[in-house]
């Protein structure tokens, strides 16, 4: 009915995400109970963890002087004082990192940290210019694929393949690729990496910051799933931080999604930028997710329970899911599924798959099954003829255990067919 905008127009087009958010929220309200979700970035339903948050919400609950700040004050927009400074405690605590409040600032979750900070740091610059962001390894998170208000923000990296045994391959970052000139703004990067669950070694990742450094521009990490807190990440690794980095971090995968929670580790200036932005765009952030993790995050109980807890239930639901492809799988399908080193998926790799990863989506849907097609994942490459790009499903496996199970045996059962009538 009315014309819209380029911000408009780009950001209420059709998108990747919007497509996954929309197959997620539509399968949990259709109570369907056939439907295999296999799709999304929603975290399991752990009891245990929901238990926790349940007691914290009903304490809350129980003080009605506590429930009328909570739902009744709104926060300065950097994010509740306290919270910021239990935050700084914590991981000057657990890595020595000479950080206070200054260096953290809320927004409303990880998503909206990074739709901020790309847009803030790259695109287009009131001289003229363009800037990018530079992806060091795609396949990349989905989610910043459509978040640019201005045009093209990425400049993506093809990986090196590393093929390990008859059916596992692994991720890792080509430098001597890496194009770093005057118009990259900035690096970034998911850690552990959401699709195919790489995580980025500490080698590697010291190697970007040095490159970062020398070029002046910052190293964004997205922490969503990493260490400390969710902590799911299966890899002797460990968070690392310096002024020109940007950590982001996020309380959703910890089983709050609803709380809209993210938290962004950074050099104080960045951290003001992100606080005026929070006002202009939003106000203030959401006081719910702050204040149930508050005392867990001041005590350390929340690094406990994602160490005892949230990894060994996902490490667990990872070796298993694999046993099950590697069960129904026939051995003459040439599959690789890369190194389970963290995240909520499994990303599967199809070589030679006889129709794209994206047909494998609607006939997968057709029958009940939801993944996300592998191609939406490899934003900022130039159009090229690799076909790795159509060749890759992502598996998530936190639905309940028959549902997986279900999910893995059709989608098995139509890859076998694929391939024998290939
Ligand atoms: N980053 C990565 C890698 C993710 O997978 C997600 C969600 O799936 C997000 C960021 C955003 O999550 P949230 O906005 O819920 O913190």
């Amino acid at each position: 009915k009315y014309p819209l905008s380029t911000f408009g127009r780009r950001l209420a087009l059709q998108s990747g995400i919007g497509e996954l958010m929309q197959d997620l929220g539509d399968a949990l309200a259709s109570g369907d109970e056939n439907l295999c979700m296999l799709g999304g970035g929603q975290p399991a339903h752990i009891p245990e963890v929901d238990a926790i948050w349940h007691q914290r919400l009903s304490e809350i609950a129980a003080d009605p002087e506590r429930t009328a700040a909570f739902l009744g004050d709104y926060q300065p927009p950097a994010g509740d004082a306290a919270f910021r400074d239990s935050v700084a405690r914590l991981f000057r605590r657990e890595y020595g990192w000479p950080i206070t409040r200054d260096h953290v600032v809320i927004t409303a979750g990880g998503q909206t940290a990074f739709f901020l900070l790309l847009n803030a740091l790259a695109g287009r610059f009131d001289d003229g210019r363009r800037k990018k962001v530079l992806l060091p390894l795609v396949p990349e998170y989905i989610g910043y694929a459509d978040q640019s208000v201005t045009g093209d923000l990425f400049q993506a990296t093809r990986p090196k393949i590393q093929r390990i045994g008859d059916h596992e391959f692994k991720y890792a970052i080509d430098f001597d690729a890496l194009e770093i000139g005057p118009e990259v703004a900035a690096i970034c990067l998911s850690r552990p990496t959401n699709p195919s669950s790489n995580v980025v070694s500490d080698t590697e990742l010291r190697h970007l910051a040095e490159l970062a450094s020398e070029h002046g521009i910052p190293l964004l990490v997205d922490n969503a799933y990493g260490d400390p807190f969710p902590g799911v990440i299966f890899t002797d690794t460990s968070p690392q931080w310096n002024p020109s980095m940007v950590l982001t971090y996020s309380l959703s995968k910890l089983g709050l999604p609803g709380t809209r929670t993210g938290i962004v580790i950074a050099d104080p200036e960045i951290v003001q930028c992100l606080a005026a932005m929070n006002s202009i765009t939003a106000l203030a952030n959401n006081n719910i997710g702050q204040g149930i993790v508050k005392p867990l995050i001041a005590s350390g109980e929340l690094l406990n329970i994602s160490r005892e807890v949230i990894r060994p239930f996902y490490r667990e639901r990872s070796d298993q899911v694999r046993r099950w492809l590697a069960a129904t799988l026939d051995d003459t399908v040439p599959y690789r599924i890369h190194r389970s080193e963290g995240a909520f998926f499994l990303w599967l790799w199809l070589e030679g798959l006889p129709i794209t990863s994206s047909e494998l989506y609607q006939r997968l849907k057709r029958r009940g099954v939801l993944v996300v097609s592998g191609h939406y994942f490899f934003f900022g490459l130039e159009d090229d003829d690799w076909p790795h790009r159509h060749e890759c499903v992502r598996i998530s496996f936190t639905a309940s255990e028959p549902v997986v199970r279900r999910g893995i045996e059709i989608l098995a059962d139509e890859v076998n067919q694929l391939y024998a009538h290939a």
